[in-house]
């Protein structure tokens, strides 16, 4: 019997399932437990420092005590102490990005997704180099500087190539003052030196979603093709790391399994990662799985409520402090309300799930992967963002400034943060509302840049950042960044 080992490279030793029955007992037993639960809380806490912030994050099985408790003052203070140190570490910014929908091939026989190779009703397609272009052009008119680009497996028609292709494509397009500056790739997992050549292409995050840690569950959800391999697929990270990028994306497919099961276990990928690499995850995102077009949730009978969905997410953000936390238009614009303050920093904005969905006038449904829930234009995202006191970034910066994996962790942890991601999250911000918005988006925005400018403290920095404003403002001059 395998057991478990945070630094082991073997998936069945660092998501060890003896250690997750054993978590999900002991937290099942100390729900109640005030004074431990007290004690969690207060280790959650932002404590002070005399260059600013730090916290010291929770393990998996103090989270999953949190995440088992009922009682509703303690959660209050969950929720409280996850805006803290949301706020602490990533201010009100909310880092903004799309979707872009490559090729619906796919070779695997996932239950829970419509590309599924038996699947005879979706209609396949995979965009050409021009399409791409065209594609891009639309996320640029939007006002998109951050993609995450996805694929399903098929080793014939989206090979690694061609996915390299596509990232050259897309940063080749300027389209007036647009550029795309940062790809994120959510490609099934492959080896280390494909991850070496990705990283080489220019990579920003490699996402991959674990959809369930649950061997048993993962095996009967991935009957049959190359994602069938639990292994390989839960290794994937490590291979990553290994090839070179240190910027990696986690996620559950919450509906598949237990909740308490999976979020037991995607810390503990987080702690493995910190481990055996030295750096824990860039981010991690939550979908709940959604209709599709040959998909019904309902035959997954593990679906969790708007409610336990936020505490996971309050729960994720105080054991991981430093990981960026990702929710995409699956979720309507109610549900991301309330996770926008209980730590979320990342959201997709004017997301088309289809292939080739964005040159189209009206959604197309029928290449969709899955049905969006909000469905309002970025222009309607950023507003309301604004209205509700975010900043939303469309900032790029660590990654092109080599602050990736502990390097970002450092800034973040320096309190520096305010001094170079506040500034660049205002001046991408601006690039958007001269290039992009609407005259209610530009009104709002213009009056909180000025009070947003007074909180960056560095004095010179402060200038800089005001006079390359003003620059945008008035001159085709785009992409200052610290
Ligand atoms: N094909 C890649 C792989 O093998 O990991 C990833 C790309 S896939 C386009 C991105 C993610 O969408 C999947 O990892 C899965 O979690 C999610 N997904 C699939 N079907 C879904 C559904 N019905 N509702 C919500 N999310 C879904």
């Amino acid at each position: 019997m395998a057991h478990y080992n945070p630094k082991s490279l073997n998936a069945d030793e660092f998501i060890n399932n003896e250690e997750i029955l054993e978590t999900l007992d002991y937290a099942e037993k100390n729900k109640n437990n005030v004074e431990l639960i007290d004690e969690i809380l207060n280790k959650a806490r932002p404590q002070k420092t005399a260059t600013g912030c730090v916290c010291k994050g929770l393990t998996h099985k103090e989270a999953s005590v949190l995440l088992a408790c009922e009682i509703p003052e303690k959660i209050e203070e969950m929720y409280k102490i996850a805006e803290e140190i949301k706020l602490a570490f990533y201010g009100n910014r909310i880092v903004i990005f799309a979707p872009l929908y490559l090729s619906n091939y796919c070779v695997n026989g996932c239950l829970y997704c419509p590309y599924h190779m038996k699947n005879k009703t979706i209609p396949r397609k995979k965009l050409t180099q021009e399409e791409i272009k065209n594609e891009v052009i639309a996320l640029q008119d939007m006002g998109h500087k951050r993609l995450a680009i996805e694929s399903g497996e098929d080793p014939v028609n989206n090979p690694i190539e061609y996915i390299l292709e596509c990232m050259k494509t897309i940063y080749s397009v300027n389209h007036k003052n647009g550029a795309i500056r940062r790809v994120n790739v959510n490609i099934a997992a492959t080896s280390v030196e494909n991850y070496r050549k990705l990283k080489a292409a220019g990579i920003g995050t490699y996402v991959l979603f674990q959809e369930t840690y649950h061997k048993e569950s993962y095996l009967k959800l991935h009957p049959t093709g190359p994602k069938h391999d639990y292994n390989y697929h839960t290794e994937a990270m490590d291979r990553a790391m290994q090839g070179g990028i240190d910027d990696v994306g986690l996620g559950v497919l919450f509906g598949l399994q237990m909740y308490k099961y999976e979020f037991a276990a995607v810390i503990m990928h987080a702690e493995h990662l910190e481990a055996a690499h030295g750096v824990g995850p860039h981010t991690i995102s939550v979908p709940r799985v959604k209709k599709a077009d040959d998909i019904d949730p309902q035959a997954f009978d593990n679906s969790i409520s708007d409610e336990i969905f936020r505490k996971i997410v309050a729960c994720t953000r105080l054991a991981v402090p430093y990981t960026g936390i990702i929710i995409s238009t699956r979720e309507s614009e109610a549900v991301r309300s309330k996770l926008l303050s209980v730590g979320v920093s990342q959201v997709s904005g004017g997301s088309r799930t289809s292939v080739g969905g964005y040159t189209e006038a009206e959604r197309p449904h029928d290449t969709e992967q899955f049905d969006v829930s909000d469905q309002r234009s970025l222009d309607e995202v950023v507003c309301w963002l604004m209205e509700n006191g975010h900043i939303p970034s469309f900032c790029t910066a660590c990654y092109r400034e080599g602050r990736t994996g502990d390097r970002f962790m450092s800034l973040c942890k320096s309190g520096q943060i305010l001094n170079c991601c506040h500034p660049n999250a205002l001046m991408t911000l601006t690039e958007f509302l001269v290039d992009y918005a609407s005259p209610k988006t530009k009104e709002i925005g213009y009056k909180i840049l000025e009070a947003e400018l007074k909180k960056i403290p560095d004095e010179t920095v402060r200038t800089i950042a005001a006079k390359h404003i003003e620059d945008i403002k008035n001159s085709n001059r785009r992409d200052f960044h610290f």
